[in-house]
């Protein structure tokens, strides 16, 4: 099954059509466009060029047939294909260096062999991952440019192949999209964008009945994660340790105190972002202490 990019979102939301229904435990490749919904090809434009009503357009949403209010959606992230070059941008005011950005501009970035060559001698290592993945909120509609317990904008570097993200269902169906894939990001994304690029996701859907989870949280093959995203960074931070902490004492039958104590000497506080309208970070337990999350 295939779904194309001509199938956007520009927000989560239970209103929204579905446009695909899929039985429970499909696989399917998705494709998406780049968060500038594919406006930007040239190092010659300028960001004015931008159409700022088309940002951060995910492709979906898909409706999982069984999913239902209170369920888990388990998301095993199978692949990640990338088109052949992508565009990162500067934008006076926005990100951590906003304030000293004179002037708008577009890098152009090709990306061949899983590398993406920056200039001609700066070539990097591709690590595809998802910048936006969701489901419909518990209430109303939230732009695909935000994060939140739905997921949507998290740009979380660790959602790449491989890994297995898990969103708490709030609507029949769940109404699942994606887009924002970036060949490669940096922990952070300083300047409000990864290296943003069109791309195939494949991926495989399960609804976990009678598991409910308040925000998004993510396995891979080294570790496992939660992810919370708020205004304030400060509550971003005491949410996914506090809900790590509530995972490692009902699994390791730990009190509050000694699970603080065990991610206070092996857990590993993580951002994902810190430059959209809500801050994305993680909690980062490797497998050796914790196996699994569910
Ligand atoms: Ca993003
Ligand atoms: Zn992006």
């Amino acid at each position: 099954m295939i779904l194309s990019c001509s199938q956007v979102v520009y927000q989560m939301s239970a209103v929204n059509a579905p446009a695909l229904r899929i039985p429970d435990k499909s696989k399917i490749t998705v494709q998406t466009q780049d968060c500038f919904a594919n406006q930007l090809n040239s190092d010659k434009q300028k960001m004015d060029a931008l159409d700022w009503e088309r940002i951060n357009p995910a492709t979906g949403p898909l409706y999982i047939e069984g999913a239902m209010p209170g369920d888990t959606l388990k998301i095993a992230i199978d692949e990640i294909k990338t088109a052949g070059w992508g565009i990162m941008a500067a934008i006076p005011g926005a990100g951590v260096l906003g304030s000293v950005v004179e002037e708008s501009q577009i890098k152009r970035i090709r990306v061949q062999e899983n590398t993406a060559w920056f200039t001609e001698e700066i070539h990097l290592p591709c690590h595809p991952m998802i910048g936006v993945i969701g489901v419909a909120p518990r209430e109303g509609g939230i732009p695909c440019g935000e994060p939140g317990s739905h997921g949507g904008n998290m740009d979380n570097t660790k959602i790449a192949a491989g890994s297995t993200l898990y969103l708490p269902v709030f609507h029949p169906g769940a109404l699942l999209a994606m887009g924002d894939v970036h060949a490669c990001m940096g922990d952070g994304e300083i300047m409000v964008s990864g290296l943003e690029i069109p791309a195939e996701v494949t991926v495989t859907v399960e609804v976990l009945k009678n598991i409910t989870i308040e925000d998004p949280m993510l396995e891979d093959k080294h570790a496992c994660y939660t992810i919370a995203s708020h205004e304030d960074l400060e509550k971003a931070i005491f949410t996914a340790t506090h809900t790590m902490t509530k995972i490692l004492m009902a699994k390791k039958n730990l009190s509050l105190n000694d699970a603080g104590m065990l991610l206070s000497a092996a857990g590993n506080l993580q951002f994902c972002q810190v430059v959209d309208p809500k801050r994305t970070v993680r909690m980062e337990v490797k497998k050796t202490l914790l196996d699994r999350l569910i």
